[in-house]
């Protein structure tokens, strides 16, 4: 932990992206389902707790023009995989809230004008647009997957391949494989999230 003096123009990244998690927060909250829907309700639940903890972890760091800038980029990365579960992949550049924000964050921050920034943007995103994000990394069909595992709607691998696999091909073991260890991935992911974060 290497605590340093922020720069002004880190704390008005921090600032704006604290904006993004208010927002954020009461997006999830109004989105949160039931406790039965798990696991969806345990991944949006601790979701939601870390981004509130962290949100007020922010407001403090830029009170005191102090913080761990590390830390604080280590932890909105932490966010942002655990997010990839309970949401598609958007890339901020192609989701015009978020362009928003990192163009706020060229501006304040990287000294751009609003109209080079706005341009750099808009450019990132015709070209994001085109390619879309990889279906096969898409972590919420892995838990959509795991869901039908569990409540028996489908009993095994392969049946489970046949209905979530996305590789456009005639699906076999390997299919099934694959969504074996992805399906595993998010049970450690699980895991962790029933383990306090400090003791
Ligand atoms: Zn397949």
């Amino acid at each position: 932990m290497t605590l340093a003096r922020l720069t002004p123009g880190q704390v008005r990244m921090m600032r704006l992206i604290r904006q993004h998690q208010s927002q954020e927060i009461a997006d999830v909250e109004s989105d949160l389902p039931t406790p039965e829907d798990y696991p969806r309700y345990a991944l949006m639940n601790s979701y939601l707790r870390r981004l509130k903890d962290y949100t007020a972890e922010i407001e403090a760091g830029e009170k005191l023009g102090i913080a761990d800038f590390d830390e604080f980029q280590k932890r909105l990365k932490e966010l942002q995989d655990l997010r990839s579960w309970i949401y598609e992949p958007i890339s901020p550049f192609i989701d015009r809230e978020r362009g928003k924000m990192i163009g706020n964050v060229f501006v304040e921050v990287g000294g751009y004008r609003y109209d080079q920034a706005y341009e750099r943007i808009e450019k990132s995103r015709t070209v994001l647009a085109k390619s879309g994000a990889p279906l096969s990394d898409n972590r919420v069909r892995v838990v959509r997957a795991f869901k039908a595992l569990l409540t028996m709607k489908i009993p095994n691998y392969p049946r489970l391949a046949e209905d979530f696999c996305v590789c456009g091909k005639v699906h076999d073991h390997r299919c099934a494989d694959r969504l074996r260890k992805q399906i595993d991935k998010l049970k450690s992911v699980l895991g962790e999230l029933e383990t306090p974060l400090s003791a």
